[in-house]
């Protein structure tokens, strides 16, 4: 098929000297890629001068919008003062010092301390080469394994793609062996026909300590969860989850390691996702709104007993022998101190507002004949496509619903991702009450667009 980009278009220059990730080559071959310049509030305007109202929050990131003054300044103080530093060899500087100890108060631990790196996929590369060197100094050596859920997101470095439960790493020949997947915690697609929720849970609980058995207990390394999964589709656990399946890891004794790459910093309605579901885990990983999106940084939250294990097993070799040449950037410290101060000052509340008509939103398309479930958290929340609503039938993969949902609404101004067969909504918290009316609006009239003209197949 022939590409339909115009000579010297930006189009055809964004694909004459640039790989998109994650993308649909078919449908950017046919549609074009869109080229941005700015963004103003929660909208980006693309060099055709089409502003899109971003239902994703850039990608789960930018919780402030697109265009902070108080965050870009931040950036503009901090390059002018001292504009890059690393956090290696017993150097780091004021803004890096300053945002652990930030980070610390913030974080659910009594005590913490923090380790800097550039991206959330390098917090979790981090996290796993943390737990392998404590468990190595304390005479474990063979506790290597690492436990995941299905459909879990954790990154895409060798390792935390590995962590990550989807298909599409069976290209690359991952997960690496000792990377172990449980079922997704989804209720409404993993739940039995009689199955009851609590049911569903207790099936899971059951499920990780029989994996726990058969492993041995002694060779795993930690449990990783994202509190709720995001780009497994946003699904919030089943009732009572954490508390069922926590008293197992610890019993044996097991690091448990929250990801809270999307959840951190209010998406959830609280500060940390484990907040909302009421758990404390032994480190936090972070990154995306940890800066609001304005600048690429990650961290490892340590809590006390891996902290203090930690300090431990370097101290016996005189170092900790990892890092990255950015850790810690001052210019990125000093904007994440900037978003969390924003974040505490009214961000959370907003998300606590406008957390009411999100859900009533959710729930009003998911009346719609075609759409098979709402779920959410705070301002996270997808809707399932489904072909018949009664039996859960997908679409016919071939189809491609949500990209064609998503792609209607790209054409009518609104961003939103398709993941799987769900359309995801994740706005900045910056969102007026008009906003929320227009993505809802537009996304109600291309659900509408996309359904009339699709046939269900009968089988
Ligand atoms: C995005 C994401 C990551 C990976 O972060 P990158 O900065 O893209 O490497 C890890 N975990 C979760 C839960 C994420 O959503």
């Amino acid at each position: 098929m022939p590409d339909t980009a115009l000579p010297n278009s930006w189009d055809a220059r964004a694909k004459a000297h640039s790989f998109f990730g994650f993308t649909d080559l078919p449908s950017i071959r046919d549609r074009g890629t869109v080229v941005l310049t700015h963004g103003e509030g929660p909208y980006v305007v693309d060099t055709e001068g089409r502003r899109y109202l971003d239902a994703n929050s850039g990608l789960w990131n930018m919780i402030a919008g697109f265009d902070h003054p108080d965050l870009t300044r931040a950036a503009q103080d901090q390059y002018a003062r001292f504009p890059g530093y690393h956090a290696l060899f017993g150097r780091m500087s004021d803004q890096a010092v300053m945002l652990s100890e930030t980070l610390t108060a913030v974080s659910s631990f009594d005590e913490a301390r923090v380790f800097y790196t550039n991206s959330g996929s390098e917090a979790n590369d981090t996290m796993v080469k943390m737990l392998w060197f404590l468990h190595a100094a304390e005479g474990r050596p063979r506790a290597r394994k690492i436990i995941t859920r299905g459909n879990a997101y954790h990154g895409v470095t060798a390792v935390s793609a590995s962590m990550t439960a989807k298909p599409y790493n069976a290209v690359f020949g991952l997960p690496l062996p000792g990377f172990l997947h449980l079922t997704c915690p989804h209720y409404w697609r993993e739940g039995r026909a009689d199955e009851t929720e609590a049911q569903f849970t207790a099936r899971l609980a059951t499920e990780l300590e029989e994996m726990i058995a058969r492993e041995g207990a002694d060779t795993i390394a930690g449990f990783f969860a994202e509190p709720v999964q995001g780009a497994g589709g946003v699904i919030p656990p089943p009732a009572g989850y954490f508390d069922a399946i926590l008293p197992i890891l610890r019993a044996n004794n097991i690091p448990v390691i929250a990801d809270e790459v999307i959840t951190g910093f209010g998406r959830t309605g609280d500060m940390w996702g484990c907040e909302s579901y009421g758990f404390t885990p032994d480190a936090i990983i972070s990154s995306k709104a940890l800066t609001a999106g304005y600048f690429p940084m990650g961290a490892v939250i340590l809590g006390p007993d891996l902290s203090d294990r930690l300090q431990h097993a370097s101290d016996a070799i005189e170092e900790f022998p990892h890092g990255f040449t950015a850790s810690g950037h001052p210019v990125g410290c000093a904007i994440a101190l900037k978003a969390i101060a924003l974040v505490q000052e009214g961000l959370l509340d907003n998300v606590r507002r406008l957390t009411p008509a999100f859900e009533a939103g959710l729930q009003r398309l998911a009346q719609h004949p075609h759409i098979g479930e709402w779920r959410g958290r705070g301002l996270m929340g997808a809707l399932e496509a489904v072909q018949d609503k009664a039996t859960k039938t997908p679409w016919d993969p071939g189809l491609s619903v949500s990209e064609r949902i998503a792609n209607t609404c790209t054409d009518h101004g609104l961003i939103c991702r398709p993941l799987g067969q769900a359309i995801v909504l994740c706005p900045p918290f910056t969102l007026t009450d008009a906003q929320m009316d227009e993505m809802f609006t537009k996304l109600g009239a291309a659900l509408d667009e996309v359904f009339g003209g699709l046939t269900p197949s009968h089988s």
